[in-house]
C-alpha cells in the first residue's frame, strides 16, 4: 500500500474500536501510535445502540465480541467521519507456539463488509514470520516515518506497555489501567482497594471481563457482595513462563491458543502453589467461542479434583441482568457456607489427578 500524503501541519487521524484486542493492547497501540505523530480518537464505551447495530451486520452464529467490534467501528466511523483511518491489526502469533483465535487473524479482511470504512491501518503480529519490530517499521512506513523513527516508536511503545503490565500485577485493575493510558495520567493505584472476606479469579478474554455493558457490569455485582476479585492480568510473571500439556496420560497435547494457554496456565498456578490464595473460579464465555469451550471442560475437572467452586458463565447479547445476579448471589452464598464450615483459613491436603499436567 502507497503511504499516504501527509501535510506538514496535520496529523493523520487514527480511530481504535473500543472492541476485541483492545482491552489487551490498547497502551501499546497508543504509545506507538502517538510517536509516530497520529492523532488518536477511540469509539466509545459499549451501549446498547452499538450492540444492536453489531448484530445487525454479524452474521448468527458470530460471537458476540466480534459483533461488538463491528458495532463499535460503525460508530466511530459515524462519529468521524474525517478519519485518515482505522487501526485494524492483525494478530496471528505473539509467541511461537501458539495462535490467535482465527476472528483475531481474519478481522482486517472481514471487516471491509461493513458500509464506509475508512483507510485500514495494518499492523501484522505474527512472531512465526517476522519480528514485531518488522511489523512497527511497517506501520511507519504507513504513516509516511522512516524506519528509524518507527523502530524509535516501538521501542518507546514497548517500555510503556512493559510498566502498564508491572502496573497490573501490582494490583490495578485492568479498566483503572486503561482509564489512566486514555487519560494520560501516571500509573496509581485507586485510593479505595477492591477487598472482601472471599476471592475469586475471574476467567476470560479481557472484551468479556472489562467491557463492562457486555457482562452487566458483572465485576461490580461481585463487589457488591463483598467479593475481592483478580484476574489473570494481575498474577506474577513466573506463572506464565511453562506450557501446560492437556491430558499427559494420552499423549501430551498442547494447547495452541494463545489466551487459552494463559488461562490454563493460571488455573495450573492455582491447583498446586497458590490453591489457598482464592475461594473460587468465574470463566465468563461468549456464547460459540469455539477455544473458551473447549478449555472450560478441562477447567471444571480439575477444579472438581481441588475442590475448587468452578462457575463457568455464558455471555450473549440476549443475556439478562437478574438471571445472572441470581447465579451469582448463590454461588457466592455457597461458598461463604463452605467457607464456615471449613472453618476459615484451615489447610487442607490434596491429592491431585487432573486433566492437565500441573
Ligand atoms: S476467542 Fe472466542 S470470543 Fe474471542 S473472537 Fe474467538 S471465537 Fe470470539
Amino acid at each position: 500500500m502507497e503511504a499516504p500524503q501527509q501535510s506538514t501541519k496535520k496529523k493523520f487521524k487514527v480511530g481504535i474500536p473500543r472492541a476485541l484486542h483492545f482491552y489487551r493492547y490498547f497502551p501499546f497501540w497508543k504509545k506507538i501510535l502517538e510517536e509516530l505523530d497520529a492523532e488518536i480518537v477511540i469509539s466509545p464505551l459499549t451501549n446498547k445502540k452499538i450492540v444492536e447495530e453489531g448484530v445487525t451486520h454479524g452474521f448468527g452464529e458470530l460471537c458476540i465480541p466480534v459483533k461488538i467490534y463491528y458495532g463499535q467501528l460503525l460508530r466511530l466511523v459515524h462519529d468521524h467521519p474525517d478519519l485518515d483511518f482505522v487501526f485494524v491489526p492483525r494478530y496471528v502469533s505473539e509467541v511461537k507456539d501458539s495462535y490467535f483465535c482465527p476472528k483475531f487473524i481474519s478481522l482486517p479482511d472481514v471487516i471491509k463488509i461493513l458500509p464506509d470504512v475508512p483507510k485500514i491501518l495494518n499492523f501484522e503480529v505474527n512472531v512465526k514470520e517476522f519480528p514485531i519490530s518488522t511489523a512497527a517499521i511497517e506501520l511507519g512506513r504507513q504513516l509516511g516515518k522512516s524506519q528509524n523513527q518507527a523502530l524509535d516508536a516501538y521501542r518507546e511503545a514497548q517500555k510503556y506497555f512493559d510498566e502498564y503490565h508491572e502496573f497490573l500485577r501490582n494490583g490495578s485493575s485492568v479498566n483503572h489501567a486503561l482509564r489512566l493510558t486514555e487519560r494520560n495520567r501516571p500509573f496509581t493505584l485507586p485510593k479505595k482497594k477492591n477487598t472482601g472476606d472471599i476471592k475469586f479469579l475471574l476467567l476470560g478474554h479481557g472484551y468479556n471481563i472489562f467491557d463492562t455493558f457486555i457482562n452487566l457490569d458483572f465485576q461490580k455485582k461481585l463487589h457488591d457482595q463483598g467479593v475481592e476479585v483478580i484476574t489473570i492480568e494481575n498474577l506474577p510473571e513466573f506463572v506464565f513462563k511453562k506450557p501446560v500439556i492437556v491430558n499427559p496420560r494420552g499423549g501430551k497435547l498442547r494447547n495452541y491458543w494463545r489466551h487459552e494457554e494463559e488461562i490454563m496456565q493460571s488455573i495450573r498456578y492455582f491447583l498446586t502453589e497458590g490453591r489457598d490464595e482464592i475461594d473460587g473460579v468465574i470463566f465468563l464465555i461468549s456464547f460459540a467461542c469455539g477455544p473458551d469451550s473447549l478449555i472450560s471442560e478441562l477447567i471444571m475437572r480439575d477444579m472438581k479434583v481441588v475442590g475448587l467452586p468452578f462457575l463457568e458463565i455464558i455471555m450473549d447479547e440476549h443475556s439478562g441482568e437478574a438471571g445472572l445476579l441470581t447465579r451469582v448471589e448463590s454461588f457466592v452464598e455457597m461458598i461463604r457456607r463452605k467457607k464456615r464450615r471449613l472453618d476459615l483459613g484451615k489447610k487442607h491436603k490434596f491429592t491431585i489427578q487432573t486433566a492437565t499436567e500441573v
